[in-house]
């Protein structure tokens, strides 16, 4: 097949054949730009050399024709003495890994064709730039094709720059670099066991086989299971005719902007370097020139550039980056493509192109992210006085926390407890940390990567989290952790960035995120460009979403704020945290009861409490619906922890003294202890086994409504039963509960709604039966996932996750991002079977997936009403389901 693509027969849609860098460099080429002619090698060559060792059949073949071609074009042959056409042979995958592979300058030179270089160029200028790009070539083909360490030839280059007493490589005449030639020939020789290839076209197999291998080295591995690249696509490799920024004081290079990818301003933004090849900018070699300055030394070349970015912008519609080099007052270019940006830049940018008329609104949200909004959302540091970090881990979970060390747990939870803030320090977390993680602003380990337990754990948390920060070496027997000589104790203050991964010693001011201000209304729409950015984008996502979004909430407090950040309602109340604190006696009262009146007396004590909670959520959402999810965990959550209270009461009767009460709850606990809780007595299987309990809470959900209607409110209140995976019990639950409302509603008609969650793979499958008994469906896509998979969340995500994400058995966990394919199915089922039963059947979602952006594609695609999640995912659950729809 066809494996070598001229530049002109590409275009920007074959990223996946040519790269992202061929497809652009065959773009521009195509739109007229200067660009040095080339060719591409395709990925599948990539591939089949990395699959075989060897360069596919027809490949040598193939790019003989096409360098041919070029030789015609260029009318110069590749590294004839009296005048050498050169290459350069550069990587360029589908997706961009800035730096990640290789690229080989100046193929073509060798002994030979030094001097001709020289001639063509001519004078003494043309002799020092010809050894310049010699000694260049070996040194980058020596690192590259043949492993030679890169010292060596740094050594060497300094001991000539010290021998001459300079500092610059610009001082540097050409016999000392035809001496430095030299010299690097032999470092050659020596590491890579043969002399430096003299044949150009030898040169340029074993620099494109080394492009071919450089998407296996150990840094573009790594960067592609961050950024979830997938491992077999390959590199495409660009073979193009050099052109030189460092002929002299009218020659230069530099990268290009089309527009600010920090701040997302309008205008320009770049650097250049004037006498300089390739990677010398990047290199901070000397220091570069604010683009604006190019208009100084070369106002021909400057106001081509600046008519060059604004083609490409109209041409891309968004953002472009770029790569040019100016050759003797001549410009080329030698790279595009659509640039990254900050999250803010994103917003930003996307706004100004609707005002420019680019692109309408529903290309601008599909050129932001609720990633990049959820980035927005977290305090940041304020870097301006900040003191060199300490070190630096993987940016696990954004956000801006300060505190003091603390290297175990409980003392975490002590600290908090008495008003510290404070940073968990770990080598590495696992579940027994969680209410130290709880209890943090935020987490630091030493060990793992984004799918480390504290990583998995504190994203879901929406908490800042650092991890991995491999030169800190934490001894936690100790508490201290100790890095470059400096060591931090248990208590002294430390500050952790989980967006750049950084760690300080000591507090760095936090600013508050001015996107929550204007989601709190503390600041106004068009307080800034971001904020009017956010605010526009958002305004259009609501209008263009058909899912409705609303938030999981268990107090009055987080109903409001979700209110504030855009939720209509609630779609999922949790009950069992109204059973916490100070109540916990009163549940232990019911769980210990032995007689009905003693069972009785418990739940009539908890009915007044339950019923001031449901007021004050239903004032906080008044006119929206409210689902309230009866009580559903096992209930030896509530009762205190097994060993520990064995010891209390072992204690107690070793002293002689009567254990009283905590015997009787020791009994209870060991009765009521489950060697699976989360597949044991639970849910609406509690509420069946408990008389009583289920009716205590939908009394005080239909009395605390009746109040609010009574007082002119609005209340919707949802009465939704957990773990039903029959309709037998949903339908015995129901009957209880519309007893109890009729009861309640006679005097004062309040509408409430009966369903149930869809949370057992049994129910998912029965949906069309559950349907007959239950006005709404939410599906609880947590359990659904644990169920559904037969894995326990809270034990897997740390014991073996992450060798699955390694080993590509998840691309991303369940947890995280919904399992279309079979948890999913479990939900198209439920949705096409209880819709065909009830066809006003409301559908929702309420595990933490409803916030998670693919997920609420997902679920937008499957035809649910509305998705449910946490309050400060709300806007994000918004602008994706606005994405969704567009
Ligand atoms: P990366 O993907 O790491 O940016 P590139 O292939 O873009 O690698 O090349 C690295 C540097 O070499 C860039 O600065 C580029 O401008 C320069 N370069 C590549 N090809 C040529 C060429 N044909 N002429 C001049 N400079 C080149
Ligand atoms: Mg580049
Ligand atoms: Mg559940």
């Amino acid at each position: 097949g066809k494996l070598v693509f001229d530049f002109a027969e590409g275009n920007r849609d074959l990223k996946d054949l040519l790269g992202g860098k061929g497809a652009n460099l065959a773009e521009m080429t195509n739109l007229g730009l200067p660009v040095p002619p080339g060719f591409t090698i395709t990925t599948a060559a990539c591939q089949a050399y990395l699959a075989t060792g060897d360069r596919p059949a027809g490949l040598d073949a193939q790019v003989s024709a096409h360098l041919a071609a070029l030789e015609e074009a260029m009318g110069r042959r590749l590294g004839d003495p009296a005048d050498p056409l050169l290459i350069s042979v550069r990587s360029g995958a589908k997706f961009s890994m800035p730096g990640m592979m290789e690229t080989v300058l100046n193929v073509g030179l060798h002994d030979g064709s030094v001097a001709g270089l020289a001639a063509q160029t001519g004078g003494e200028a043309g002799e020092r730039f010809a050894w310049d790009s010699y000694r260049r070539l070996i040194q980058m083909f020596g690192k590259t094709v043949c492993d030679v360490p890169g010292d060596a030839f740094a050594h060497a280059l300094d001991d000539v720059k010290r021998g001459k007493g300079v500092t610059s490589d610009l001082d540097l005449s050409a016999g000392d670099l035809r001496a430095l030639v030299e010299a690097y020939k032999k470092i050659f020789t020596e590491h890579a066991g043969r002399d430096f290839p003299q044949d150009p076209r030898e040169q340029l197999d074993m620099a494109v086989e080394a492009v071919f291998r450089s998407w296996n080295s150990e840094r573009a591995v790594l960067y592609r299971r961050q950024e979830r690249i997938p491992a077999d696509l390959g590199t495409a490799v660009n073979v193009q005719s050099m052109v030189f920024g460092n002929l002299g004081a009218d020659s230069g290079t530099g990268v290009a902007f089309t527009r600010d990818p920090g701040t997302g301003a309008r205008g320009a933004y770049g650097d250049y370097l004037a006498n300089a090849q390739g990677e010398d900018v990047v290199a901070g070699i000397r220091n570069t020139l604010h683009l604006d300055e190019l208009e100084q030394l070369d106002k021909a070349s400057y106001d081509q550039l600046m008519d060059i970015m604004s083609t490409l912008e109209g041409h891309y519609r968004d953002l472009c980056d770029i790569e040019f080099t100016i050759e003797r007052g001549r410009l080329w270019m030698l790279q595009t493509r659509v640039g990254k940006r900050t999250a803010a830049a994103a917003f930003i940018i996307a706004n100004q192109l609707v005002d420019e008329g680019v692109i309408d609104l529903d290309e601008a949200i599909g050129r932001v992210t609720g990633a990049q909004l959820a980035h927005l959302m977290f305090p940041a540091f304020d870097l301006s006085g900040a003191p060199a970090p300490l070190g630096r881990g993987v940016a696990a979970s954004p956000g801006a926390a300060v505190g003091r060390a603390v290297f175990d747990a409980r003392r975490a939870v002590a600290a908090a407890g008495a008003g510290e803030q404070v940073i968990l320090v770990r080598r590495e977390t696992n579940p027994d940390d969680l209410p130290g993680m709880i209890a943090a602003q935020g987490i630091l380990t030493s060990r793992g990567g984004k799918t480390s337990h504290a990583a998995v754990v504190a994203r879901g948390m929406g908490k800042t989290c650092v991890c991995g920060a491999d030169s800190l070496d934490v001894d936690v027997a100790a508490g201290t952790f100790t890095v470059g000589g400096a060591t931090v104790r248990e208590g002294d203050v430390i500050s952790i960035d989980g967006t750049t991964g950084r760690v300080y010693a000591g507090e760095v001011p936090v600013r508050p995120s001015e996107v929550v201000e204007y989601f709190e209304g503390t600041a106004a729409a068009d307080s800034s460009v971001l904020v009017a950015a956010v605010d526009r984008l958002l305004r259009h996502a609501d209008a263009a979403r058909r899912l409705g979004v609303r938030t999981n909430a268990d107090t009055g407090e987080d109903a409001a704020r979700a209110r504030r950040f855009g939720a209509a309602g609630i779609g999922l109340c949790r009950t069992e945290h109204m059973f916490l604190g100070d109540r916990r006696e009163l549940v232990e009262r019911l769980i210990l009861a032995g007689t009905d009146e003693a069972r009785s007396a418990a739940l009539a004590a908890l009915l007044p409490l339950q019923r001031a909670d449901f007021v004050e959520i239903f004032e906080a959402m008044d006119g929206l619906p409210v689902t309230v999810r009866l009580i559903d965990p096992p209930l030896h959550e509530f009762l205190p922890e097994l060993t520990e209270l064995s010891v209390k009461v072992a204690v107690a009767r070793a002293r002689g003294e009567d254990a009283g009460r905590d015997a009787a709850l020791l009994a209870a606990v060991q009765r009521m202890h489950e060697q699976n809780p989360m597949l044991g007595l639970r849910g609406v299987r509690l509420g069946l086994m408990i008389p009583g309990l289920f009716a205590m809470q939908v009394r005080a959900i239909a009395e605390a409504a009746v109040a609010c209607a009574a007082r002119g409110l609005d209340p919707r209140p949802e009465i939704m039963v957990p773990l039903v995976g029959a309709v037998q019990e949903l339908e015995f639950v129901r009957a209880e509960a519309e007893e109890v409302v009729a009861a309640v509603t006679a005097d004062q008609p309040v509408p409430v709604l009966i369903g149930t969650m869809i949370e057992v793979p049994r129910a998912a499958l029965t949906a069309g039966q559950i349907a007959e008994a239950a006005q709404f469906f939410s599906f609880g896509t947590n359990d659904l996932t644990q169920m559904g998979w037969g894995f326990s969340r809270d034990d897997v995500e740390g014991a073996f996750f992450s060798r699955y994400l390694e080993l590509g058995i998840f691309g991303v966990s369940p947890f995280e991002s919904i399992d279309a394919d079979g948890v999913g199915r479990l939900v198209r089922i439920a949705v096409e079977e209880g819709r065909a039963a009830r066809p006003d059947l409301k559908l929702g979602v309420c595990g933490e997936h409803g916030g998670d952006p693919d997920s609420v594609h997902f679920f937008h695609a499957v035809g649910l009403d509305y998705v449910s999640c946490s309050p400060f995912r709300v806007p994000i659950a918004r602008l994706e389901a606005g994405r969704a729809a567009t």
